[in-house]
């Protein structure tokens, strides 16, 4: 194997996280069929039939590179994960970062940091921790001599429309010019001094996200949420980490009693994470031809899926219950077929 045969096979890291069971889950006597055994394995324990679930436990088991068990901390899945990726972006290339998985399996929680309750601490999310090793590489004396500027943009993808979070939910355009370059028009790229900036634009963009909702089927995990962290040079970009909290895969949605635009939502959500999926397989196989423009999703994020040097990681996440155990399929084969080339 030779040097870049390596560095080939780490463009696309896909690992999986375990979150505990919940007090609601427990009280409902919701069973945890979810093991990690460590070295990137995990095991299900798919009930065959639900009568006797002791007598019919199907193991079923996957391999990751990586697999974080429930008491394991956002710290330590950054290091794994988005922390080698902030080199990345220093020698110009791209790099991406996904949360994958159904509607709380703990996407926000990894990626946002945890806005449960009173104590919102969006510091010890991945955005916060990518921004703050982002200041300190721009201090490395290496860097510092580039000249290299920080700009965060942050928006959401909602139903194919992009809405600026750092500025109101502005609706902004999305234009492709003749040399497949895509733009979003108008998005607010903020000049960012140190992490603390970023943090407060993830607290101001988190709110504006989650504003004016009431219902279960709440929007937010019902969109897309990008973060970008982008580094320019004499105004030229030289490399962007995009930072993403995907919509809630989930499955059982049910077809006769939801309404349209819960059908409409969920035929768009399953499109555009079918495309993410064609583009980052193309990614990893050098593929001339990705499919970028089967969502707007993958439309925006053109840039990180082409480039030799971009990387991409991608996060799955899982709930341990039973309860949850057809979304947890779902998000362990999607996860098993990003990887696999
Ligand atoms: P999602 O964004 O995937 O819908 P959330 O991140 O909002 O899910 O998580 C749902 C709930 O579970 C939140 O209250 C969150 O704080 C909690 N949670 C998620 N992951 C963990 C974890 N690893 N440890 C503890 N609590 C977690
Ligand atoms: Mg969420």
């Amino acid at each position: 194997l030779s040097l870049s045969d390596l560095v080939e096979a780490h463009r696309i890291c896909v690992c999986v996280r375990k979150r505990p069971l919940n007090n609601k889950e427990v009280t409902k006597n919701d069973i945890d069929v979810v093991s990690i055994p460590g070295n990137g394995t995990l095991l299900l324990h798919e009930p065959k039939q639900k009568v006797d679930l002791t007598k019919y436990l199907d193991n079923q088991v996957f391999h990751f590179d990586y697999s974080f068990d429930e008491s394991s901390t956002n710290d330590l899945v950054y290091r794994f994960t988005a922390k080698p990726l902030v080199q990345t972006i220093f020698d110009g290339g791209m790099a991406t970062c996904f949360a994958y998985g159904q509607t709380g399996s703990g996407k926000t929680h990894t990626m946002g940091g945890d806005f449960s309750g009173k104590s919102q601490n969006s510091a010890n999310g991945i955005y916060a921790m990518a921004a703050q090793d982002v200041f300190s590489l721009l201090k490395q004396r290496r860097y510092s001599s580039l000249d290299l500027c920080p700009y965060v943009t942050f928006f959401e993808i909602y139903n194919s429309k992009v809405f600026d979070l750092l500025n109101k939910k502005a609706k902004l355009r999305v234009l492709e010019d003749e040399k497949q370059q895509v733009q979003v028009v108008g998005l607010q790229e903020m000049y960012i001094s140190c992490a603390e900036d970023v943090i407060k634009m993830i607290e101001m963009g988190s709110a504006c996200r989650t504003s004016g909702q009431t219902s279960a089927n709440a929007n937010s995990s019902r969109s897309h949420a990008v973060l970008q962290v982008i580094l320019r040079r004499r105004n030229q970009v030289h490399g962007k980490f995009s930072l993403v909290d995907l919509a809630g895969n989930e499955r059982g949605i049910d077809v006769r009693s939801s309404d349209r635009q819960t059908l409409v939502e969920t035929a768009e959500i399953n499109r555009s994470l079918l495309a993410l999926k064609e583009c980052i397989r193309s990614l990893g196989m050098d593929s001339h031809h990705i499919p970028f423009r089967m969502s707007k999703l993958t439309q925006v994020l053109r840039d990180s899926f082409i480039g030799e040097n971009s990387r991409t990681c991608m996060i799955a996440m899982v709930s341990p219950g039973m309860s949850s155990c057809d979304s947890t399929v779902n998000t362990l084969r999607y996860a098993d077929r990003v990887k696999e080339l």
